[in-house]
């Protein structure tokens, strides 16, 4: 036995060689040397301050529902947080960084709290949410979002909304390695049938329009209009124009890429923006899928499409 098994044994259950495929939504994803599941968020603390006093190679995975593994060997420790405690106290939700993001929903739906229903169509866990500041029918984590416990560099502190700088499918964590602890949030008092009645509508909506097959959701981000001259809106429909953003499905179909197949992996036909496996793609399948979209996307409307997706 290595020393550094020994050691990750005191955080959590260790495994070696796991598949990732195991862990993510995609069902794609090569060996970690290290897999550590840890339970509890202040052992999950401790085994990052370990990690970083060692200098050991590591990364976190939440519900693994917005990356892409590799499929060569990670050579290093992969840590999974599924601590999933939440408190719900008046209208302020807490809960650890992983707790799935559809559970918070519906135990605010329970508790008669409004402003979180779009969270029920969302995989993954809170910590991962926050961190991509994921959103859904046209709202975010940063419109709930008051308080984050943080850990980074060996110190654990608290960020409040602001200080988190929330943009479009963006956090301050994802420039500057900040592991999302525990996640508070503050809803608003709601009619519980009517939260129900609301988050069954935006089920309903999602079911029509994204594909069933294993995917990490959307690939490219959509893209924000402020980011392109006059002249290379001339060429994109009003309506996407006024409301200020590109959805990168339009550009994808519009490249005629829809149903567009590299190995075991496929354009969805559904929404161009979904990459999905069929069963047993690998990430090189996917990966070449990606590179043709974006080329053919710059090719024709002079965009840079951007990932969504993490890649690990
Ligand atoms: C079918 C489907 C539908 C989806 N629909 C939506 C949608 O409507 N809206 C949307 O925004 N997203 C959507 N997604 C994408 C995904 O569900 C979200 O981005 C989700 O919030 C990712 O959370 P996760 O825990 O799975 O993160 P992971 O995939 O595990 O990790 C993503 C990134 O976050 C990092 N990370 C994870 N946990 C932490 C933490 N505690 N601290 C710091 N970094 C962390 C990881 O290292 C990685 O870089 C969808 C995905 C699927 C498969």
């Amino acid at each position: 036995m290595d020393q550094l098994y020994t050691q990750l044994k005191n955080y959590g259950k260790v495994k070696i060689d796991e598949p990732m495929s195991k862990h993510t939504s995609y069902k794609i994803g090569g060996p970690a040397k290290y897999f550590v599941v840890v339970e509890d968020v202040n052992k999950f603390i401790e085994l990052l301050k370990y990690l970083d006093g060692e200098g050991e190679r590591y990364m976190i995975l939440g519900g693994g529902s917005n990356v892409l593994v590799k499929d060569e060997r990670y050579d290093g420790v992969i840590v999974q947080i599924r601590d999933q405690n939440i408190i719900i106290k008046d209208q302020i939700v807490e809960a650890s960084a992983g707790c799935p993001t559809v559970r918070i929903a519906q135990e605010s739906i329970k508790a008669g709290l409004t402003g979180f229903e779009w969270g029920v169509g969302v995989p993954g866990t809170i910590g991962g949410a926050v961190r991509g500041n994921a959103g859904a029918m046209g709202s975010d984590m940063s419109k709930t979002v008051t308080k984050v416990e943080v850990y980074r560099d060996g110190e654990v502190f608290e960020l409040h909304n602001e200080d988190c700088t929330f943009g479009y499918r963006d956090s301050v964590f994802k420039h500057d390695g900040g592991v999302i602890v525990r996640v508070w949030l503050k809803l608003e008092k709601g009619e519980n049938k009517d939260l129900q009645k609301k988050a069954l509508m935006y089920m309903d909506q999602r079911n029509k329009t994204q594909p069933k097959g294993n995917s990490s959701g959307c690939i490219f981000k959509n893209v924000e209009c402020n980011m392109m001259n006059a002249e290379l809106l001339k060429n994109i429909p009003a309506e996407f124009v006024e409301r200020g953003f590109i959805p990168a499905g339009w550009l994808i179909d519009q490249c005629g890429l829809k149903g567009y197949r590299v190995g075991n992996a496929e354009v969805s036909e559904m929404h161009g923006n979904f990459i999905v496996n069929l069963g047993g793609a690998t990430a090189e399948d996917i990966l070449s899928i990606v590179d043709r979209i974006k080329e053919d996307v710059y090719t024709k409307f002079s965009i840079n499409l951007e990932e969504e997706i993490f890649i690990i």
